[in-house]
This record gives structure tokens, C-alpha cells and sequence, in this order.
């Protein structure tokens, strides 16, 4: 038994339960894969829109560099840079300034107006084209030093992917806190050249998304926490900003207000750098067409453009209204719209954690199941292997008592017939109560035998009754004064009260003798001293007309709670261990048997003042002249 356990909890309990165990621990991992695979997702969809705008802008730099090589005759920049605003802003609807600066810092264009948009334009930027003021601007003609994959046809070498732009904003923090560099110093370490002025300061990023996903970092950076930009301006005038570069583009803010301007210089004459300040309305107008949701994700999220300051631009569901500067993901344009993002919002928040939690439900549901399964499983086989080894231990038992009975008798029967062969026994008395003996413990043989015989048939579905009409009265009667003098010779006082009139019952006599003699030979066998035993019979007319036998004895009574358990096979409450009273455990389960196909029973039943009390009950018969 304790080995069977042993493999049972190695091979099944120790495994389901370690399952179970891994089964909740990736529950709890639910929810958080839940949403990192969202904002994967996300964090991809408003990667590529960033990188799309950024490549857009860097396209309209490519028509105006196109554009202005048209309009500019090489022969004659000058005149050209004389008409140049006015053309520009004929020519391309973008276009809020055209301007033109020479290399030394000769503003060509526009011709201040007073009061119009030139005036104000000369007013903001006339000190920083002319190279008199540095001020703090973003752009992208410094990337000399960086790989460049050039995202659109674009002429220069100016426009970056994202990814090169972080690496950038990465050098620029860097350079941040070193001093100012100056043109043409070189960096022992990686021989790039450094930048021609000093870097501004970094800045946190108004927009906190909900979720990172790291997926913009390559590797990780201490100096750059997620909420930190990684747009960062540059300090310098405008010859320093450009450097020798052929075109490109720089944006600033005035007043808190995005300025963004192109500029190229003219291949026929590098000297002369032409440019264009934006109209920002119409630029994102331009945007307005790519800030869309792909169909899939349409009822999942919702993308944004924010400005610097984190108001929405451009908002591809129309009426959304959301906390704009805790999107669920973000990500920055970059150096063409600084401090800009593009951010994603979930349409409904909810949903995330309602997917997760009903994943969470199922799996814990199934977990339940699993575990109510493996207990209940368990708890069946270890019932069913209690009960088989319950039964092997009995049979065990039930063959050692039964060679145990049938040697008993034996041994008393050779005995006495070989004292009564020697002729050494002459008192007739003697020989007679010897005869008595050896004819006793032949019966007592006989009814063990027939009991494992009939026990064999009746469990081998064998055993055939010949039911015919008879009279219980006669039968009981026979039986018990047959068995009298073997109980009279064992010092019983034998009492046995019968009715006068006949009981008429359809009966296999001869299997209601051997129940009876069963009945009285246990009251025998358990009477522990107590000899008196009584037996009844008697009609009882309630619910059904019926025979009651009652065979009572005064011995040791049926231990509490083993009442039903003698009728079961091989079951003893009176071991022969512990209480030296052999047995077969055969006794009471034939008894039962054979009632019940009689259409009875037999049933204990406590006695008062001690022993016990069986009664056979028998259906009276009514159909035949009997009855
Ligand atoms: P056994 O051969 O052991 O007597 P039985 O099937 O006749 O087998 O009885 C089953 C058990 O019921 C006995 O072992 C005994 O413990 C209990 N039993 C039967 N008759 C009596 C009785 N008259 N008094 C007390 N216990 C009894």
C-alpha cells in the first residue's frame, strides 16, 4: 500500500500539482503580456507614422532644393535672389518667406516691407542669417558625421531615419557636457568631427506615455530616461549651423512658436544659400492624410500628432477627446517637427485589462478543473485500491480460517473414532457422548462445506432454488429440533416459540434450513458464555403479510458501526485474532443471499440487556392452498 502511494504521488500528484503551480504563476503573466504585446504593437504603429512624416518633410525639403536650381539662374543668383520671395511664394503654396543669404552673411532676400510678413521675418531672423547672434535651433545639416540611409530621393545627406536620429540626439547629450566645441576639433576616440557649436540643453518630454516599450533605445542609456527628448537643440548662427552642407533643414521656436525653414545652396554658386520659411498650417494640412489608423486597429486606437506643447493637431477619430498628454504609446518626429509626437490612445482602455482578465478567468477556471480532477481521481483510486486491498487482506484471512475449520473438526472426529476403534473406551455412556461428538463436528463440517459451496455458486450466478409450496411452521420447527441437542449437549437452554397454525411459504426448503442453522450456529459461536438462545416465529400483517424468524442470543452483540458490514462478504467483527472464534465470514452473506431471493431479508437488530437479535423475514404466499 505504502509503495503504491509512493508512485502514485511521484507519477501523478507531484506533477499535476507542479503543472497547477505553473499553470497560476503564468496567469499572473497574463495581464503584463497582455500589454506588452499591445504596445508593441502600438509603439510600431506610431514608429513607422513618425518615420513616414519625418520622410514626408524631408521630401518637400527635395522639391524646394528642386525648385529653387529652376528658379535661380546660375549665371545670375544675384537677380534671382532679388525676385527670390516673391517667386518662392508664387511658385510654392508652402512657402510663408523665401529668403537668400550669402556665405558671408549678406541678406539678399526678402526686401524688408514694411509691416508685412518680410519685415517680421528680418525683424526675428535677420541677426541669426547674417551670422551675428547664435540662437537655439534644431535641424538637420549636422549629421555629417552620421551613416546616413537616405529615406526619400532626397538630394542631401540631411535627412535621417529615426534610429540615426536618436544616435544624434545621443551625441548631442553627450556633447552637452563637455564645453563648447569648435570646427574642426577631433575626436581622439572615434575620429568624428565634432560639432561646430555648443549644444543646448535636453528637455523632458511633455507627453508621459503609459507604456514604454524600449524599442527606440538599442541599447539602454543613463543618461536618457524614456521621458527625456531626444530632439535637442543646438546653439550657433546660421553659417555655423549649415556648415558646408548643400541643403537641409532647421527649425526654432520664437515666442514658444515652431518655425521651420529650408534651405539650399545653389550648386552653380555655393556662395549663395537660398531658403524658405513654412507656412506650419499648410505643412500640417500635408500631415493630415497620413496620421491614419490602419483598418484593423481602427476600433482599438486612435493616433494623434501632438505639438510641442502636447495640444492636438492632427486626430485621426474624429470627436475622440482623450488625457493627450498620457497617450498609451508615443513617439517623437524628430529634429523636422521638434518635441512633436505622434501618440497612439487606446479607443476603449477598458478592453486591455477586460481581455486579460477574462484570459485570466478561463485559465483559472481550467486550473480549478484540473486540480478538482486530479483530488477527485485520487481520491477514487485510493478507494478502489483500499477497498481491493481490503478484500485481498479478507480472502487471505478467509482461506486460513476456513483450513483452520475444516482441521478442527477433523482432528476431533479422528480422534474420538480412533479411541472408539482401540476398544479402549467400554462405558456405553462414554461411547455414546463420544459418537455425539464425532456426529456434531461432521455436521459442523457439512455446513462449512456447503456454506464455501453455495457461497461459489451463488457468486458464480450457479445456484439454482427449487421453490416449492410449504409450511414455514414445519420447516422452522424441524430445523431448530435438529440442531437442539447439539445446543442442549453445549449446555444451551434452547428456547423456541412457534405458532400452532402453519405459515404457507414458496420456498427452496432446504436453502432456509442452512439460513436458519447459519443464524443459530453464530448464535452459537458468539454467545461468550451467555447460553441462552431463543427463536421465534411469528406473522406480521403490517405493511405486507409477512413471516418473522428472530434468532436472539445473549453473547457479545455486533459491534457499533459494523451492523451492515457482516452481510458483506469475507467481512468478521469478531476476528479470529483477537477473539479465538473461527469463521468464514461466509455465513450472514449467504444468509442474505438467499433471503433476498426469497423476497425477504435478513437484518440485525440491537438486542436489549446484550447479545443480538437476526431476523429472516419471509413473504407469506397466497396464491396456492397454502394460503
Ligand atoms: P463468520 O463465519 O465469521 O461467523 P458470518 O457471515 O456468519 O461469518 O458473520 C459475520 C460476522 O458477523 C461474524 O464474524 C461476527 O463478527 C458477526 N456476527 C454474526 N452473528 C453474530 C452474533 N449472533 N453475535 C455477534 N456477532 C455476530
Amino acid at each position: 500500500m505504502k509503495k503504491v502511494a509512493l508512485v502514485f504521488v511521484l507519477a501523478v500528484l507531484v506533477p499535476s500539482l507542479v503543472l497547477a503551480w505553473l499553470a497560476l504563476r503564468s496567469q499572473r503573466d497574463l495581464q503584463f503580456l497582455f500589454e506588452r504585446q499591445q504596445t508593441l504593437l502600438c509603439q510600431r504603429v506610431t514608429d513607422e507614422l513618425a518615420q513616414n512624416i519625418f520622410n514626408h518633410i524631408a521630401r518637400q525639403q527635395q522639391e524646394f532644393g528642386a525648385l529653387v536650381e529652376q528658379l535661380i539662374p546660375p549665371t545670375n543668383a544675384l537677380a534671382g535672389a532679388a525676385r527670390f520671395d516673391a517667386t518662392l511664394r508664387q511658385q510654392w503654396p508652402l512657402a510663408e518667406v523665401g529668403f537668400c543669404v550669402t556665405q558671408t552673411g549678406q541678406i539678399l532676400a526678402p526686401a524688408a516691407t514694411k509691416g508685412g510678413g518680410a519685415d517680421r521675418f528680418l525683424r526675428d531672423n535677420g541677426g541669426f542669417l547674417a551670422n551675428r547672434e547664435a540662437v537655439q535651433l534644431y535641424g538637420g545639416n549636422t549629421y555629417n558625421n552620421q551613416i546616413i540611409i537616405n529615406a526619400g530621393n532626397f538630394s542631401g545627406q540631411n535627412v535621417l531615419p529615426q534610429a540615426a536620429l536618436n544616435s544624434y540626439a545621443d551625441n548631442q547629450a553627450k556633447t552637452a557636457e563637455q564645453s563648447a566645441a569648435t570646427v574642426g576639433q577631433t575626436n581622439a576616440e572615434t575620429g568624428q568631427q565634432k560639432l561646430n557649436y555648443s549644444a543646448g540643453k535636453s528637455q523632458q518630454r511633455l507627453v508621459n506615455p503609459q507604456y514604454y516599450t524600449g524599442s527606440q533605445q538599442s541599447e539602454p542609456n543613463p543618461a536618457m530616461d524614456n521621458n527625456t527628448s531626444r530632439v535637442v537643440p543646438a546653439e550657433a548662427d546660421f553659417r555655423q549651423f549649415i556648415g558646408d552642407q548643400p541643403d537641409g533643414l532647421l527649425a526654432r521656436f520664437l515666442q514658444n512658436k515652431l518655425h521651420l525653414m529650408f534651405w539650399h545652396r545653389l550648386s552653380g554658386d555655393p556662395s549663395f544659400i537660398f531658403g524658405a520659411q513654412l507656412d506650419l498650417t499648410r505643412t500640417i494640412a500635408g500631415l493630415r492624410g497620413l496620421v491614419q489608423v490602419a483598418p484593423e486597429l481602427r476600433e482599438q486606437i486612435c493616433l494623434v500628432l501632438l505639438d510641442d506643447r502636447a495640444r492636438p493637431v492632427v486626430v485621426s477619430r474624429e470627436g475622440f477627446a482623450a488625457d493627450w498628454k498620457r497617450p498609451f504609446v508615443a513617439t517623437e518626429i524628430g529634429e523636422a517637427l521638434p518635441h512633436w509626437e505622434i501618440a497612439a490612445y487606446l479607443v476603449n482602455p477598458a478592453q486591455l485589462t477586460q481581455a486579460a482578465r477574462s484570459a485570466r478567468v478561463t485559465l483559472g477556471l481550467l486550473i480549478v478543473v484540473l486540480l478538482l480532477a486530479i483530488g477527485v481521481g485520487s481520491w477514487l483510486i485510493g478507494r478502489s485500491l483500499n477497498a481491493e486491498l481490503k478484500l485481498a487482506r479478507q480472502k487471505t484471512d478467509f482461506v486460513s480460517n476456513v483450513s483452520h475449520e475444516l482441521k478442527t473438526p477433523l482432528t476431533s472426529i479422528r480422534m474420538f473414532s480412533e479411541l472408539l476403534a482401540d476398544g479402549r473406551v467400554t462405558e456405553p455412556a462414554k461411547q455414546k457422548s463420544y459418537l455425539n461428538i464425532i456426529s456434531a463436528e461432521a455436521a459442523r463440517l457439512t455446513r462449512l462445506i456447503n456454506n464455501v459451496l453455495d457461497f461459489s455458486r451463488l457468486e458464480s450466478g450457479e445456484k439454482k432454488y427449487n421453490f416449492q409450496p410449504c409450511d414455514l411452521t414445519a420447516l422452522v420447527c424441524g430445523t431448530a429440533e435438529m440442531f437442539r441437542p447439539h445446543l442442549e449437549a453445549s449446555g444451551f437452554q434452547f428456547d423456541c416459540a412457534l405458532p400452532d397454525a402453519a405459515i404457507p411459504v414458496r420456498a427452496d426448503s432446504d436453502a432456509l434450513a442452512q439460513v436458519i442453522v447459519n443464524l443459530l450456529s453464530n448464535a452459537e459461536k458468539y454467545s461468550n458464555g451467555g447460553k441462552e438462545i431463543t427463536l421465534h416465529l411469528g406473522r406480521k400483517e403490517s405493511p405486507v403479510p409477512h413471516a418473522e424468524i428472530t434468532v436472539s442470543d445473549r453473547g457479545l452483540g455486533v459491534p457499533r458501526g459494523s451492523e451492515e458490514k457482516i452481510f458483506e462478504k469475507f467481512y468478521r467483527a469478531h476476528d479470529s485474532l483477537s477473539s479465538g472464534i473461527q469463521g468464514s465470514g461466509l455465513g450472514l452473506t449467504i444468509a442474505r443471499q438467499i433471503a433476498r431471493a426469497h423476497g425477504g431479508d435478513v437484518v440485525h437488530e440491537p438486542r436489549a440487556g446484550g447479545g443480538s437479535s437476526f431476523v429472516l423475514r419471509l413473504p407469506i404466499s397466497t396464491t396456492d392452498g397454502h394460503g
